[in-house]
This record gives C-alpha cells, structure tokens and sequence, in this order.
C-alpha cells in the first residue's frame, strides 16, 4: 500500500478528550474515530488490526475445535424471556421496536440465541459435545462508557459457547478454551494474569478472567507471589479474624441451631444471600442433588481436618462414600471452602450426618452436624484488602494491583439449559439437560489494551502478529530517482514475498514520515536514502530502536 493513497488521519495534537494512552494513540494514529459516546469507527490501520485480532482467535478456535457461526444481533424479547432476562438485564441492553411495534434488543451478549438453536437442533449424546462461537457485534449501553474502545457502547467480541453431557465433558470443553486463551493473547504478544474470577462455591474456581496488569485497568486484582494465588478483587475474599469462645459466639450457636425440615426452612435457617457469619450458598441441579456450602473456611488442609477429627468422632469419608450418600461425584459439587452436601428431593432428609469437605478426594468427613461447624468455624468472609495474607498460602501479603478484563471464561452449568429445557437423549434414552459454558474475548478492548501494554513516547509499538503493516519502505527523497526506485524495488520484492508492507511514497521531509511511521507502530521501518550510493540502506527495528544498515540486495531477506 502506497502511503501517499493510504486513509489514514494522522493528528498532531494530542485529542483533549482521551484520557489513556491507547485512546489517544488509536486516535493520533488515524486508527479510528468516535460517532458518538462510546460508539467508534474504524479506519483502514485500525480495521487491519482489529481483523488480525480476530484471525488469531479465529485460528486458536478452529484449533480447539470450536466450530465458527454466525447469530444475528437483533434478537425478539421473547427470546429473553424464555431465560428471564428481559426483565433482569436493565438499562445495559439496547431495545428496539419495529414497525408492529414487537419489542427486540440489540444483543450484549448471546447465551439465549445459542441454546435456543443447540436446544432446536441437537438431541442425542451421540452429538454431543459441540463448541460454538462467533465473531460478532455486541451491544452495551454502559453506564459509563469511556476509554475509547476499552469500554464503549458498541464492540466485537468472541463468544463462544460450550455443550455437554456432563460436568466431565464440561471440565474438558473448559480446558480446552482455557488453553486456546493462553495462546491467544500470548500470540498477540500480551502479558496476561489469569485470575479467579468466582470464589469457585461450585467446586473450584467455575470462572477465570484474563487480565493485562495495568493502571488504567477498571478492574483489581489479588495475587500472592509466592504461590501464584490470583482472583478479581471484586471476588477474592478472606476469613475475618476467627471469633474465639466468647459471648458472641455462643449468641451465634444459638441463632444457628438447626431445627429445619424443608429446603425453604434451610435456606433461611441459613441465610443466604447474607455476607455476614458464614456465606452460604444453595446449588440444586435436576431438582434432585441440593449442595448446601457453608462456606465456613477458605481451604479444608491436612492439618485443620486432623484437628477436627480428633476433636470429634468423624470420620474420614471415602469417594463412594461420599457419592454414596451425596449423589454427587467428589470434585462435582465440591467448594473450597466446607460444604455441607444434602441429597433431597426438594426435601432436606438428612439434617444431620452430612459429608463435609473439599474439592478434592481424601478431604471429606462424614456424620458430621451443622453443630460441629459452630464450634470449629466462626469467621466472617469480607473482601481481601493489601494488608491481608493469601488466603491460599498464608506466607505472605497479598499484592493488589489494577488489571484489563480481556477475556473471561465461565462454567454456566444447566443455567440456560434449564430455562430453555435444552435436553438431549442419553445412552439408556433418558433425558437429561446439557451442561454449557461460555467464553468471551474482547477484540477491541484487546487492541487497546495491547497499546497500553507497548507504546512508547513517539506511539504504538505493535507486536509483528497484529501491526496494520509488517515494514514500512521510507525512500527519504521521493525526488531522487535512484532511491525511489530502488524503494519500489524492495517494496515489491516484499510483497512478492508475502509481507504487508508499506511505502510511503509522500513529497515530505524525512522527519514527517519517521514520525509517522513510528506513530502507526510499523515493526520494520526500511530506510531508502543518500548510503544507496554505497549500496546500503537501513533497516530499524521500532521496539528496540535499534537500526542497521543491510546491503541492498540483502534488504528482503533480512526483513523476512
Ligand atoms: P467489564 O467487567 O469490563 O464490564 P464484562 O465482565 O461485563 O466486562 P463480559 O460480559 O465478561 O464483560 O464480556 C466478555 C469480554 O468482552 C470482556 O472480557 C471484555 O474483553 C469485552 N467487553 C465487555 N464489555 C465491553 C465494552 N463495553 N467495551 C469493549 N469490550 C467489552
Ligand atoms: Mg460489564
Ligand atoms: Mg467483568
Ligand atoms: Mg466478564
């Protein structure tokens, strides 16, 4: 591409209104331009990164074995209906009437239309499991929209969706789009933190989010050094200091002795939802296994379940034991923190003798009472701050620090299953509903975040997998005939050759186009100036800065 032919708006002044670096640089560099709050378009640079982006995620997808598909982004009312989330999304969602008057939305996200289709057209285990995705427009009338694309009110992103037979299948879907993560955001040369994003009340961490540590990054995150410990703030959550045997404590076993017979009478006995005492949490799947998390302790170790055994007469539960008397394979429903898990047919039959224990084998206790929690743990969960140890490790403070949300990976579980009755058939013909997960990336949010993570005085500094363009060919006098030549030369040469490459062909001074080109973050720059006398031009390197000269015929090579 001939820059002098090149769309592209370069700014000299810093716009007044971008606050963050990538918001001005995208702006200064002519990448794109705002319509209207929180609402970009995008010019011919910035739609080629936006697209290499996407081919990555693309590629990694494909690779995964996702399957690529193509939802509309207008979708009926009665589509959210169906999940209840009509009525719950709020001022976030764009909604729209048409000529009849019938209501619609402009999609934020699209659980809905994938289970709606995976339910109309996917009925046997012999079809399953089946990952989905798309690369489509979504739809956020933020509260507070700001950042340029960091967070703006119209964006792409990557949704994909998972479906399975079980939790097993689940688990291995999770993985595998866990894994193509990495590699994308490490192929667009990024350095991400992956943190729990869900204290994991369902078995271990059932969300992660992947963060680019930044200080312009609207999200806080809590990691240990020292053994990789890592959740959004929002999330991540200590014991208070433990209320010894003292007059409160015997007001709360009071309060908390049992005298429960229904779910209902539990939920209450319990009080969820109340971030105060212990945080408990209910979990019902096929209307058959109830899981009850006390979540009395972060982590059930070695040593506080001997105490606890020897301090009582439990005893030690093995896996069959606890699918046994559970239903529930141990790792299933398994917390971190202690979970008291209830078999019942919407009916708490067993208020006493429950398994109790972590999400791991070998750290579960049966017969144990809701009494004996009462005892053994009395501690309110509050949000960690930076003056907290890991609640992991306990060796150390934990380190806070600001991050990007670039891409979030969540296990739904029968969420929209359910509310879709989104079944297949089994082995034995028995209906069962599938188990989803959902995965979503940010492609706009991932290019600004790229800019923030690589930038430098002068502008962009683009990783060579998502640049516009590889190398940029500056012939330093277009007049010279020589140099001119000898620019198309090599810039036709590289383009023979498959590189993207630019030259820019304009009737400026040499300074103008440099700045430019290091403006627009071109990997390569490749001088063509007064040293071709002596057959040699320069070749420089954007990120290092680093430059040298390359004898004419070995230009090509050397840049591929
Ligand atoms: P945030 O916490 O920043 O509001 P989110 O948790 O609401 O993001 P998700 O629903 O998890 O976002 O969507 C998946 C991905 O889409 C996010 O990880 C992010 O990369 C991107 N994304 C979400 N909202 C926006 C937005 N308003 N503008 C640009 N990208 C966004
Ligand atoms: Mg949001
Ligand atoms: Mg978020
Ligand atoms: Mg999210």
């Amino acid at each position: 591409m001939k820059v002098s032919e090149l769309f592209m708006p370069t700014l000299k002044e810093t716009p007044s209104d971008a606050e963050i670096e990538s918001h001005k640089l995208m702006l200064r560099s002519g990448f794109m331009r705002q319509l209207s709050s929180g609402i970009y378009v995008y010019l011919p640079l910035g739609y080629r990164v936006l697209r290499k982006i996407e081919n990555i995620v693309r590629e990694e997808m494909d690779k995964s074995g996702a399957q690529e598909v193509h939802m509309s982004a207008l979708m009926p009312k009665e589509l959210w209906e169906e999940s209840g989330r009509w009525a719950v999304f709020g001022p976030e969602m764009f909604r729209v009437k048409d000529r009849n008057e019938r209501e619609y939305c402009l999609g934020p996200t699209h659980e809905e239309a994938f289970t709606y289709i995976v339910r109309n057209e996917i009925s046997s285990y012999r079809d399953l499991p089946k990952i989905l995705y798309q690369i489509q427009t979504k739809f956020r009338d933020e509260r507070r929209p700001r950042f340029g694309v960091m967070r703006c009110r119209e964006f792409t992103m990557k949704d994909a969706y998972s479906f399975d037979v079980d939790e097993k299948g689940l688990d291995i879907s999770y993985k595998k789009m866990y894994d193509a993560y990495v590699r994308i955001f490490k192929r667009c040369g990024l350095d991400v933190k992956i943190v729990e994003a869900d204290t994991g009340a369902m078995g271990g961490a059932s969300s992660h989010e992947f963060m680019v540590p930044s200080s312009v990054g609207e999200a806080e995150i809590a990691y240990c050094k020292a053994c990789g410990y890592a959740a959004n703030l929002e999330k991540a959550e200590c014991l208070d200091e433990p209320i010894e045997n003292n007059e409160e404590l015997k007001e709360k076993q009071e309060v908390y002795t049992p005298n429960v017979r229904t779910i209902e009478e539990l939920v209450s006995f319990l009080g969820i939802d109340s971030t105060r005492f212990v945080k408990t949490m209910i979990y019902k799947a096929d209307n058959k296994f109830v899981a009850v998390l006390v979540r009395g302790d972060r982590e059930v170790n070695e040593t506080k379940l001997k105490n606890l055994l020897k301090a009582t007469d439990l005893e030690l539960a093995s896996a069959e034991d606890v699918e046994k008397i559970t239903g529930a394979k141990v790792g299933f429903a398994g917390p971190i923190g202690l979970s008291i898990n209830v078999y019942a047919d919407n009916e708490v039959k067993y208020l006493k003798n429950f398994v109790v224990g972590a999400n791991k084998t070998d750290y579960h206790i049966k017969n144990v009472n809701l009494s004996d929690f009462k005892v053994t743990k009395f501690a309110d969960l509050r949000n960690i701050t930076q003056d907290d140890l890991c609640p992991k490790c306990c060796s150390q403070k934990v380190t806070i620090e600001r991050g990007i949300e670039v891409g979030h990976i969540f296990k739904l579980g029968t969420k929209y299953t359910q509310a879709f009755n989104c079944v297949y058939t089994d082995e034995k013909g028995e209906k069962k509903l599938m188990i989803m997960g959902c995965y979503g990336i940010g492609i706009n949010r991932t290019a600004a975040a790229i800019i923030e993570q690589m930038h430098d005085e002068d502008g962009i500094i683009w990783p060579i997998t998502v640049a516009p363009y590889e190398v940029i060919i500056v012939p330093v006098n277009v007049k010279d005939e020589n140099q001119n030549r000898i620019a198309f030369e090599i810039y036709e040469n590289l383009q023979r050759n498959g590189v993207e490459v630019l030259i820019d062909d304009r009737d400026e001074r040499a300074g103008v186009k440099f700045k430019d080109a290091d403006l627009i973050g071109i990997p390569f720059r490749v001088t063509v100036g007064k040293k071709i006398s002596e057959g040699k031009l320069e070749i420089r390197n954007r990120r290092t800065k680093e430059s040298f000269e390359v004898e004419i015929e070995k230009a090509i090579e050397v840049v591929i």
